[in-house]
């Protein structure tokens, strides 16, 4: 069939990175190519590193291959539909309408989707939660963002912003978020809530490697620098690392008390770091919290695809849109 000879490429359009991969419509990886993202805020020098990106990648695919279409995941609110970017923080796009803009370059459909939904959409498809029908995906990096799966499919919600994890609150009157709230699950959990704690632990000389390496600037407290001071004897800095993960299994419990989802994904930037062990406590204290009933029931497994999480699902989101409306996806 013509359809199989078609390739779909999915962008992950991130703050500092783009990641453009091209996929055959089984989502076979055809060809990678990284960019960084232009650090001048604006849309159209962003949008001019992303195409390029994307020529490369078809490109790099092989010659002479029809594209399908193109999905490109965007940090920030978007109108789906329309393929209209409403807002995003540091790129400079302002209700633009990007898909409308790609898919006029490129001669093909051009999709938009929300960053962790779509990797939490492409492990759904291609990674540790294949074949789940009921599953949530939580990621942990700097904030905690997450996706919601109910029956196969994304839940989205009213207004498209179902999944936001991070902002639970699991303990009221607990460390400030970025959010404005108190306790939520990203202060108490992220990156960032480890890189305070940590630093608070250097500060009364419970962490000598970490202040040796970072001082008090918790920019340079990332994954790495956060690990290899716990190898170096830094009992603060475990016990920071351990405190969060505690609290990742309290927000754990929470899901699967409100979700009673057969698994959960985890993944993101810490949890790549720190493995299986920092899942495992967070488990035990999900465990502890769950109500009897419900023990035992959530698998909690570590993300599969990574990086290509993310760009998996811009792609998926391309390919149900091609079949969706194969008249569309024609390129004369
Ligand atoms: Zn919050």
């Amino acid at each position: 069939m013509a359809k199989d000879e078609r390739i779909y490429v999915g962008v992950d359009l991130g703050g500092t990175k783009i990641l453009a991969v091209a996929f055959d419509s089984k989502l076979k990886v055809l060809a990678t190519e990284k960019a960084k993202t232009p650090r001048e805020a604006n849309a159209s020098s962003v949008v001019a590193a992303l195409a390029e990106a994307v020529r490369r990648v078809i490109e790099a695919a092989g010659p002479g291959l029809a594209l399908g279409g193109v999905g490109v995941s965007v940090p920030g609110p978007l109108d789906r539909a329309k393929g209209i970017v409403r807002y995003t923080p540091n790129m400079g796009f302002k209700d633009y309408k990007l898909g409308q803009e790609l898919a006029g370059m490129f001669g093909a459909p051009a999709y938009l989707e929300n960053d962790v939904q779509a990797g939490v959409y492409g492990e759904l498809r291609a990674g540790a939660l294949r074949g789940k029908l009921n599953a949530v995906g939580v990621f942990v990096g700097t904030g905690i963002g997450g996706g919601i799966v109910i029956d196969g499919k994304l839940y989205r919600g009213a207004t498209g912003s179902a999944g936001e994890v991070g902002h639970m609150i699991l303990h009221e009157g607990g460390a400030a978020c970025g959010c404005g709230n108190y306790g939520c699950l990203e202060a108490l959990a992220s990156r960032t809530a480890m890189a305070k704690d940590a630093i608070g632990q250097a500060a009364t000389g419970k962490a000598p490697a970490l202040y040796s390496i970072a001082g008090s600037d918790l920019r340079k407290c990332r994954s790495s620098v956060l690990f290899d001071s716990i190898e170096s004897g830094d009992k603060g800095v475990k016990k920071a690392v351990d405190r969060a993960a505690a609290w990742l299994g309290v927000g754990l419990a929470n899901l699967v008390h409100v979700l009673n989802p057969e698994a959960i994904v985890v993944g993101g930037g810490v949890v790549t770091r720190f493995g299986q062990k920092f899942l495992d406590r967070a488990i035990s204290s999900m465990e502890d919290h769950l109500m009897p009933g419900l023990a035992g029931t959530a698998q909690v497994l570590l993300s599969e695809l990574g990086d290509l999480a993310v760009p998996t699902g811009a792609a998926c989101v391309a390919i149900e849109g091609a079949e969706a409306s194969p008249a569309k996806g024609a390129t004369r």
